[in-house]
């Protein structure tokens, strides 16, 4: 991973919210890295921060498996997904892959705030770092 890195984030509806008030808490770590996320997600980061955001498709319609793809492509680096404990989602089946290739490609991923706000106060988030292929 380079010193900047592609930051992949994703929010479920409920969670959107709290999303949203911890990007425009860190804008301005955020902002000297290349963000990506999901397209309602990233509708809303932009709108709301004016941070560039590279938008895939809505997760429901597919974005999380696009993002599932990005990953094993080696063309992202580290991924903030708030989802929702609570809400059955309609691409469940989505989610579930996309966690899975996140840990299995050895992704720094943050599911909560508590792990965002550790994961962006990381002395590695400017830092090169070798990510060791763990298969
Ligand atoms: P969205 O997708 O950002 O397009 O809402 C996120 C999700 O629900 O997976």
């Amino acid at each position: 991973m380079n010193k900047t890195k592609r930051i992949v984030l994703i929010a479920h509806d409920n969670k959107k919210p709290d999303l949203l008030e911890w990007v425009k808490f860190n804008k301005g770590t955020l902002s000297s890295h290349f963000l990506f996320a999901t397209g309602t997600t990233g509708k809303l980061i932009n709108e709301e921060t004016a941070l560039p955001v590279h938008r895939f498709i809505s997760g429901p319609l597919g974005g999380d498996q696009q993002i599932g793809s990005k990953i094993v492509e080696g063309e992202l680096d580290m991924m903030i997904f708030f989802w929702d404990p609570l809400s059955a989602q309609p691409h469940d089946p989505d989610v579930k892959a996309l966690l899975r290739i996140a840990v299995l490609y050895n992704i720094p991923m943050a599911c909560n705030r508590a792990t965002a706000d550790f994961l962006i106060s990381s002395g590695l988030l400017n830092e090169e770092y070798e990510n060791p292929k763990l298969f």
